[in-house]
């Protein structure tokens, strides 16, 4: 690896940057809150799995690619799904309709991820393929005092933990204090939390100790973190709209249930995302899908390549607010043109691209030095290499595109054509054959060989 950089990463938990340094550099623990899939991932979805795939990729260059464990749950039981499911299959039965919208909305969220540059993470657990372990961390919430039965429902009990709200910074009082009159009355505090509820017969649900029921959302977590990366680990990410509730109770389940000082040592949390200066909503009518905008003209009017939208979206601090628009989408795609296609070597990555990262995942400053990398790459190919390794870090390597022969030989007659009719000055018939080829995504450049003087044409195909 040579000479690596210290990371340093903004923690949520103590508000401060710090120095990472991994439980077992053998086998760096990262945890990432995923989709629940009931409906196709939108745009601000996007931001998490683009950056925390940055930060997978940044851990696999410093700490080697087998020794980072990358862990995104799958969210697959939820009454989100089940309102989905009445909807858009009324006619069949329940448990038949759940699966049509959760296998039809996960497989989406596969190919977004992949059409974004996403990295596959180690292990993408279903929650319902991990209720023995939620049920097992409930029974020992219950054993050690810290969980209640109430009204069909399995409750966390807030006031058992004496430094619940570490993360979110809320104590109990002020948020009992600022809690409606409770409209939960089995509850012995506002903010104890469902840890599990007993299902209706036409409801999803699993046998229990306490009756045929279903988890609530944040013990998903809990149980799928614990399983796939112990008691304690070291990254858990996820956007800044989890903090509270979500990240708070997944750490007030996984301390109490393990009796640990911590759940996991850093807590990393991008920023929200606007779309065209406005907080994206239905109701807004810019509300648009990862789906959306790789297939359809929703925004601007046309398709986006996956690789423009990740680059439109690092180029933003992963903790700032971002607003997405189709100008940022254009900036990003004219960048992106400059960068020449190479396949990844065994190059090692610049040092400037690395320390940037290593710097809280600063992505500003990498693309800035991948850009002029690529400058220098494109004016010496002895420079690609670097060039390549460093692109590769942040995911946006564009890639060589593989041609046919045959298809070859005909843009090498096109072009050759074209430069007769150059020679014999019909430039509009010319020019005429140079904008047919771009349409077809070939670009051309004129020249002159170095060798003879004489006028040449070089082609390359354009994303
Ligand atoms: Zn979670």
């Amino acid at each position: 690896m040579g000479a690596e950089p210290q990371l340093k990463f903004y923690n949520t938990l103590t508000r401060e940057k710090v120095d990472f340094q991994p439980i077992d550099r053998d086998n760096v623990r990262m945890y990432v809150c995923g989709p629940t899939v009931y409906d196709f991932a939108h745009i601000g979805n996007a931001r998490p799995a683009i950056v925390f795939d940055v930060l997978y990729r940044l851990l696999r260059q410093v700490y080697g690619e087998s020794h980072v464990t990358y862990v995104r749950n799958i969210t697959d039981v939820d009454d989100k799904i089940n309102a989905r499911a009445l909807r858009d299959h009324p006619g069949l039965p329940l448990n038949q309709a759940i699966r049509l919208v959760t296998e039809k909305t996960e497989t989406q969220y596969f190919r977004d991820t992949a059409a974004l540059g996403c990295l596959e993470p180690t292990a993408q657990p279903r929650a319902t393929e991990n209720i023995a372990e939620m049920i097992e961390i409930i029974e020992k919430l219950i054993a050690k005092g810290h969980a209640y039965q109430a009204a069909g429902e399995v409750l966390f009990d807030t006031k058992s933990m004496n430094d619940y709200g570490q993360l979110s910074k809320r104590n109990l009082d002020e948020q009992q204090a600022g809690a409606r009159i409770a409209v939960d009355a089995h509850k012995k505090s506002p903010g104890d939390f469902v840890l599990w509820k007993l299902s209706a017969d036409n409801e999803p649900g699993w046998e229990s100790p306490w009756g045929r029921g279903r988890p609530g959302w944040h013990i998903e977590c809990s149980a799928m973190s614990g399983r796939y990366l112990g008691d304690v680990f070291d990254i858990h990410g996820g956007g800044l709209d989890l903090i509270f509730p979500h990240h708070e109770n997944e750490i007030a389940q996984s301390r109490c249930a393990h009796g640990t000082h911590a759940m996991a040592n850093v807590w990393m949390h991008n920023g929200f995302l606007q779309v065209e200066g406005r907080k994206m909503s239905k109701s807004e009518g810019n509300f648009v899908t990862i789906y959306e905008l790789l297939q359809t003209e929703k925004l601007g009017g046309r398709t986006w390549p996956g690789e423009v939208l990740r680059l439109a979206m690092l180029m933003t601090h992963y903790r700032e607010p971002i607003d997405f628009s189709v100008k940022r989408l254009e900036e990003a795609e004219r960048l992106l043109a400059k960068w020449p296609a190479a396949d990844a070597g065994n190059a090692a990555p610049d040092a400037t691209v690395l320390a940037a990262l290593a710097d809280d995942l600063n992505t500003v400053a990498a693309i800035q030095a991948v850009h002029a990398l690529a400058q220098a790459a494109n004016a010496d190919a002895n420079a690609l290499p670097v060039y390549a390794a460093s692109a590769a870090l942040l995911g946006l390597l564009p890639q060589k595109v593989e041609m046919d022969d045959a298809i070859v030989a005909d843009i090498d007659r096109r072009v050759r054509a074209r430069l007769e009719l150059l020679k014999a000055k019909n430039f509009a018939e010319a020019d005429r054959a140079r904008d047919e080829l771009l349409a077809e995504g070939i670009q051309l450049k004129d020249g002159k060989d170095p060798a003879t003087g004489e006028r040449i044409t070089t082609w390359e195909v354009k994303r």
